[in-house]
């Protein structure tokens, strides 16, 4: 069966039309996306500066870089290589002629601090680096090579090569004998903390990949959209998007280093941007700020704003439209274990379903699982949804634990999320069963700050929880059980935290309890909390 919800075993397939998945087995998705044609000529504008590069300087530049990373680098298949920059026009470059390579792309989000960062790269044990100057700073003394974006102040690093040499550098002609890739060979490398503990390595497949891109090829993304792009290219979003998706259909992505929200409206005018992409608190910002915005910015070419990556509800996107009523949201839901496969909305029909995170995407199938019994359910039941398809990761790296639990044999990914979906094949979100938090989109694992909390010599034990905030979606709140005549104060606790942590990890909020609940076999109650949390508010 094609289409529609399947009774027989309660499984529901895409409505959408099926991949076209290319044959051949030995593809990089690099490849696959260079060989699609369309008539697209700019593909990347930086927002600051102007700087454009066309598609055909994209592939001229990606096939350059590819060469002097092999030849004069050394990069080889398996590698792993490290990208820690903010949004830019070299993010692309550099991504797409790693995996040209069959060499594998891993990110880190640069708000993380040198510690975070390091115990990445423990994890992933990357031969290369591609960094800023400033952020350079953070990988000082690791000792790896460093490709750096531009030339610039740099202290106890080690560089290899600049983008702009590498750019600009002739092909060699010779010598450029690479090793074969296959689309079963891990692609990419991103970080997710997945249902449960701390931060994994997702190995995505080139075939993983090139499933996500054919599935923009069938899906009626118009790509004459002009995209302009806030949210990170360290993340699964930014990265398989407004990377690879966009730059397989030829649209043109405007890219934004950080977010500002008034640099953000600033580049929709001056760009005629057609599209935003979007995390959830940006458009409460925009739906809040509408009359000052409308009258100071001339948003008439916006059509679109796309978003996901953390829950937006019916009332925010009636409220939203309410303000802008020229313009559509399309939601979409995915996660990194699944390579942009979930649910979307991809025409202004399908957006009038506010609420839906959209229709299941081409090529997926999806159970909707009784967290508890495990029975399998049907239509307009809530429970945990589970995908399976081409896109989903092969697992996560050096984990076998993890990816048994969150990957079954028979393909299917447990996703965490409680959801539904409804008799016209549309996908709501519930709840998040998961541990993990997501402040303004940004994945915080609790298993890593409660990791932290028990190094304090007067905590005895600590759990952490979501608390709802109505700017940030969730932010992290602690529960501290003290060991006995301890004074340790709520400040001492936060400040304890975010000497260690990335900002969007803070902990914000903290409780004190006389202990932690948890299950027979040690399992931190969470639901206890969240509740307990929930009835002093
Ligand atoms: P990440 O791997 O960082 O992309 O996080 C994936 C998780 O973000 C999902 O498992 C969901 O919990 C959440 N998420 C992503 N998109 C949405 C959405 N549209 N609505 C609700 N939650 C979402």
């Amino acid at each position: 069966p094609r289409s529609g919800f399947c009774n027989e075993n309660s499984t529901f397939y895409s409505k959408r039309n099926p991949l076209p998945l290319p044959a051949n087995t030995s593809l990089d998705v690099t490849t696959f996306i260079s060989f699609q044609p369309h008539r697209g000529t700019t593909a990347f504008i930086d927002a600051a500066t102007g700087r454009r590069i066309s598609f055909s300087e994209l592939w001229t530049a990606v096939n350059r870089v590819a060469d002097c990373l092999h030849r004069d680098v050394g990069v080889r298949k398996g590698d792993v290589v490290l990208v820690l920059s903010p949004n830019s026009i070299s993010i692309p470059i550099v991504c797409l002629s790693v995996m040209s390579l069959g060499a594998v792309v891993t990110t880190a989000n640069p708000l993380n601090t040198a510690g975070e960062i390091s115990r990445q790269m423990a994890d992933s044990n990357p031969v290369l680096a591609f960094t800023t100057p400033e952020l350079s700073q953070k990988l000082a003394g690791s000792g790896i090579s460093i490709v750096l974006e531009k030339m610039g102040p740099t202290r106890g690093v080690r560089v290899v090569g600049y983008m702009s040499e590498m750019m600009n550098k002739e092909l060699s002609g010779k010598n450029r004998v690479r090793d074969r890739v296959h689309q079963d060979d891990t692609a990419m490398l991103l970080y997710s903390s997945g249902t449960t503990g701390r931060c994994k390595g997702v190995m995505s497949s080139h075939g993983n990949l090139i499933a996500h891109v054919a599935r923009h090829l069938v899906e009626p993304m118009d790509p004459h959209e002009i995209f302009l792009c806030t949210v990170p290219m360290f993340h699964t979003f930014g990265l398989l998007n407004y990377v690879m998706a966009t730059a397989s259909l030829g649209s043109t992505v405007v890219i934004l280093r950080r977010f500002e929200l008034h640099e953000m409206l600033a580049a929709v005018v001056k760009y005629r941007a057609t599209t935003l992409v979007l995390v959830t608190p940006v458009i409460v910002a925009m739906m809040n700020g509408a009359e000052l915005i409308k009258a100071k910015y001339d948003l008439s070419s916006l059509r679109i704003v796309r978003c996901g990556g953390a829950p937006l509800s019916k009332e925010v996107t009636e409220g939203f439209i309410e303000k802008y009523p020229t313009v559509d949201i399309f939601q979409g839901y995915a996660l990194t274990e699944s390579n942009g496969a979930g649910g979307s909305i991809d025409t202004v029909e399908e957006s009038r379903r506010y609420g839906a995170v959209g229709l299941l995407s081409s090529g997926v199938e999806a159970r909707i699982v009784d967290p508890d019994t495990g029975r399998v359910m049907g239509v307009n039941r809530t429970g945990e949804l589970w995908l399976k398809g081409p896109s989903i990761a092969k697992g996560y790296f050096k984990n076998e634990e993890a990816t048994k639990e969150c990957f079954n044999l028979q393909g299917w990914l447990k996703t965490g999320d409680l959801c539904y979906i409804d008799d016209d094949g549309f996908l709501f979100t519930v709840d998040r069963l998961k541990e993990l938090i997501k402040y303004k989109g940004y994945q915080v694992p609790p298993a890593e700050l409660e990791a932290l909390l028990l190094n304090h010599p007067d905590i005895l034990d600590a759990a952490v929880i979501p608390l709802p905030d109505k700017e940030a979606g969730q932010c992290p709140m602690a529960y501290i059980s003290r060991k006995p005549e301890s004074d340790l104060s709520q400040k001492q606790v936060i400040n304890f935290i975010s000497e260690q942590v990335a900002p969007y990890k803070k902990i914000r909020k903290v409780a004190f309890v006389d202990s932690i609940p948890k299950t027979p076999s040690g399992k931190i109650l969470r639901k206890d909390l969240i509740k307990l949390a929930s009835s002093k508010l």
